[in-house]
């Protein structure tokens, strides 16, 4: 997922710092040095970085020292509060009319996933109970207007259009009677998109925004296009005014720089984040849980957002709490995975898990991609209860046996013992600073 790089770099980073007793500004050089290069890597804006450095700074080195932090802890809890404030500090939600319908204009240049995300918004309010009506207001693309049918359909929502021979304008005014028609209490007017921002494209949008008057204009940006994406939300914002932004292709390998940048450079706060091609991949962006994933603290609270539709809670609570109290066994190990694999791709998941982060890296770098999973899982499945539950009883001679029952080498067998060891000790270590973290630093 996004962000991994600049993850590891910034972790790596404040590990550097080592200062015990008072915070100096020799101690914060290196380890600064080290936040900046980081940023500057994920394609953060060059001044972004710069402002963002100097707050630390400010902030390690003034009176808000607290007694009962270290250091090193008062360093991590500046870095995640101050990258919560980057992202825009406070979850800024989708406005709802106080009188329906709620009109929302989806924008964005072609390519950057408007039309898809126009179809994920519907799939996230039908299932918040609402009724949208999708409205086809792009009659440039001959394909655009089947994309929209094709997707109001797998949503079960209606879809208006008029065909490409009347003007997006008149679409739009007309779909307000419709939308009082068919008693939809949101209307979401999937306009053009152009490969760059040309005037006449504006103008249709700006026609279209005083002739319906929209609650919310979200424009959609392509993480993957990095600076780019925030130098065209600066434009559409100056020349339309923007009440959100969803970046979207946030699961692919993007360095994260748009999501960092685009807040604080255009002030438009980001509504939402694209995880996917599909439907359900639309997630609300909440600042604080973002920081803490990117700063390998985990995520806990959108995968168990995630997790309440599709998979048993109570398992995924019982093991988030067995990991605290350091009884993760094999036996968890497992059904964690079992969990996992319901949810989607592997990287994404791990990332949001506290301490996972760290994993999923050195999942990689032991070659672990989802294939391995199944062999883990015929490894863990081929032990005994007492073996999950005490890793440290497996000798050599059921290290054979695991291996045989398994069709694995003893190899294999070793490694997983050797990465589960490592992952436990890693999540302890993580776990301290997420608990760290949700206290509102306070060291438990
Ligand atoms: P539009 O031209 O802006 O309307 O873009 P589309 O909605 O047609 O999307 C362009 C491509 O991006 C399609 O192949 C989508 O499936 C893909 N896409 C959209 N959002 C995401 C996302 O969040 N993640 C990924 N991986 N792909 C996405």
């Amino acid at each position: 997922m996004a962000f991994e790089s600049l993850s590891e770099r910034l972790q790596n980073a404040i590990k550097m710092f080592r200062g015990t007793k008072e915070i100096t500004e020799e101690d914060l050089k290196e380890p600064l040095r080290q936040v900046r290069m980081a940023l500057l890597e994920a394609d953060v804006n060059f001044k972004v970085a710069k402002n963002f450095v100097a707050k630390i700074k400010e902030r390690a080195l003034g009176a808000e020292i607290q007694q009962n932090l270290s250091p090193s802890q008062q360093i991590i809890k500046i870095v995640d509060e101050e990258l919560t404030a980057l992202l825009g500090g406070t979850q800024a939600k989708l406005t709802v009319a106080d009188k329906p319908p709620t009109i929302i204009m989806l924008v964005g240049l072609q390519g950057t996933g408007k039309t898809t995300t126009v179809g994920k918004l519907a799939y996230n309010l039908k299932k918040k109970k609402k009724s949208p009506l999708l409205v086809a207001a792009d009659v440039y693309r001959p394909a655009a207007i089947t994309q929209l049918q094709v997707l109001g359909e797998q949503v079960g929502v209606p879809v208006f259009s008029l065909g490409n021979e009347i003007s997006p304008v008149e679409i739009a005014r007309q779909s307000l009677d419709k939308a009082a028609h068919l008693a939809c209490d949101t209307i979401i007017i999937d306009t053009a998109g152009r490969l760059h921002i040309d005037e006449k494209l504006m103008e249709e949008l700006q026609d279209i925004k005083a002739t319906v008057n929209p609650h919310e204009i979200l424009l959609t940006v392509d993480a993957m296009t990095g600076q780019d994406a925030v130098t065209v939300a600066d434009t559409f914002n100056k020349d339309l005014g923007l009440t959100g932004l969803v970046v979207t292709k946030l699961d692919g390998d993007a360095r994260g720089g748009a999501v960092l940048s685009v807040r604080e450079v255009t002030g438009c706060p980001v509504k939402f984040v694209g995880m996917g091609e599909k439907l359900d991949a639309l997630e609300p962006f909440y600042p604080d849980r973002m920081a803490s994933r990117i700063l390998g603290m985990g995520d806990i609270l959108s995968l168990i957002d995630k997790i309440k539709d599709t998979t048993d809670l109570a398992k995924v609570l019982e093991a988030e709490k067995k990991i605290k109290k350091d009884e993760f066994t094999l036996e968890q190990f497992l059904e964690q995975m079992q969990q996992i694999k319901k949810l989607g791709s592997l990287d994404t998941i791990l990332g949001m898990i506290p301490g996972m982060g760290g994993i999923s890296q050195k999942l990689k770098e032991a070659n672990v991609d989802e294939k391995e999973f199944a062999r883990v899982e015929a490894i863990i499945r081929s032990m005994t209860p007492k073996e999950r539950q005490k890793p440290e009883i497996i000798n050599g001679s059921r290290r054979k046996r695991i291996a045989a029952g398994s069709g694995m080498k003893v190899q294999d067998v070793n490694r997983l013992l050797k990465n589960f060891d490592d992952s436990k000790k890693l999540m302890k270590k993580m776990q301290g600073m997420a608990k760290f973290a949700s206290k509102g630093g306070k060291m438990l």
